[in-house]
């Protein structure tokens, strides 16, 4: 292992092992605590400095992956948080939480399906009342199924896959406004997927297409409400997602090193950019998609 703290300039290529990864797989959604090797989500490097003292932020997908490395960077900004995140990933979620709570700011989880549109207002109810209001909301849940041939993608993994990553980002994006001041912000999670589809993602690529166009619209329609909506687009990053069938076999054991950088990205190096976006840092940023790919052009 190299110095993986995000403070120490270094050799990027070289920041994170480069080695194959053992072949394994996970049911569907897979845990953190099963993955080999172990993901970096900033637990033992991020480091606070105040830029989000005091809001208020609702995270979902946030108990594994990308979402606990940007939750566990809000509470050491100074973020109270709620996170969700679905009832067999407890454990997880626990987790996430016993580290986020040692920052000392207000910590919430709610278990649930994102699927029923139920949920996603119960969800907004349920951080609105324990936190008063809601300033900044991650849209970051997310579902990958690899189907190699279009042929074999189910109706039903076509529907659930477009409810989870665009249905229910509409549903959340529309409830959370009535508890959002001007200076609020919504971040979605798109992905490097929404311009270089890999043909055997079909139904996810199509949905971080439309992640990203509806990033561009909305954030020029709450514009004028001082509302900003901005997404961040990852490359390969290392998480539970990709051995719980996001990927065949074959391709978890070199995932990442067909990018510039050679190497899978970590979520750690993804949770910078949604402090950027959640902070008034970016007061002069909005309709936008930043990429953390490893080099991979978003174009
Ligand atoms: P992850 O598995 O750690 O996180 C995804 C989370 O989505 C899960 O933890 C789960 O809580 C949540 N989720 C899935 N289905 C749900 C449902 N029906 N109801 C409620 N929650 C549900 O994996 P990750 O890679 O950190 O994924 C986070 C986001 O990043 C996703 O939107 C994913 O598409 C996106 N992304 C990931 C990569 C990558 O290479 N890992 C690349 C680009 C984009
Ligand atoms: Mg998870």
């Amino acid at each position: 292992m190299k110095d993986e703290d995000q403070y120490v300039m270094q050799d990027p290529t070289k920041q994170y092992p480069a080695d194959d990864f053992p072949i394994q797989t996970q049911p569907e959604p897979g845990l953190d605590s099963k993955l080999d090797p172990r993901a970096d989500h900033g637990e033992k490097s991020y480091r606070g400095t105040g830029r989000l003292q005091g809001r208020k932020a609702v995270i979902t997908g946030a108990d594994s992956g990308i979402g606990r490395a940007v939750a566990i960077a809000y509470a050491r900004e100074g973020a109270d948080v709620v996170i969700t995140y679905l009832p067999s990933e407890e454990t997880d979620a626990q987790d996430t939480m016993t580290i986020m709570k040692e920052a000392g700011n207000n910590v919430y989880g709610l278990a649930g399906d994102l699927t029923s549109e139920d949920f996603c207002k119960e969800l907004i109810g349920f951080a609105a009342e324990k936190m008063g209001t809601i300033d900044i909301l991650v849209n970051n849940a997310g579902k990958q199924i690899y189907i190699e041939n279009i042929e074999d993608i189910s109706t039903e993994q076509l529907v659930s896959t477009y409810t989870v990553n665009i249905f229910a980002m509409f549903w959340l994006s529309k409830a959370v406004l009535a508890h959002m001041p001007a200076g609020g912000a919504i971040i979605n999670t798109a992905s490097i997927q929404a311009y270089q589809p890999s043909p055997g993602l079909l139904d996810y690529a199509s949905t971080k297409a439309a992640i990203v166009n509806f990033t561009h619209g909305l954030g020029i329609q709450l514009a004028p409400r001082g509302i900003r909506v901005n997404a961040v687009a990852p490359g390969p990053i290392w998480t539970p997602l990709q051995p719980s069938y996001g990927q065949p076999q074959e391709k978890i054991k070199t995932f990442g090193q067909k990018t510039p950088l050679g190497r899978a990205g970590q979520p750690a190096e993804c949770a910078p950019a949604y402090v950027f976006l959640a902070s008034q840092e970016s007061s002069y940023t909005t309709a936008e998609v930043i990429g953390v790919t490893g080099g991979q052009h978003l174009t």
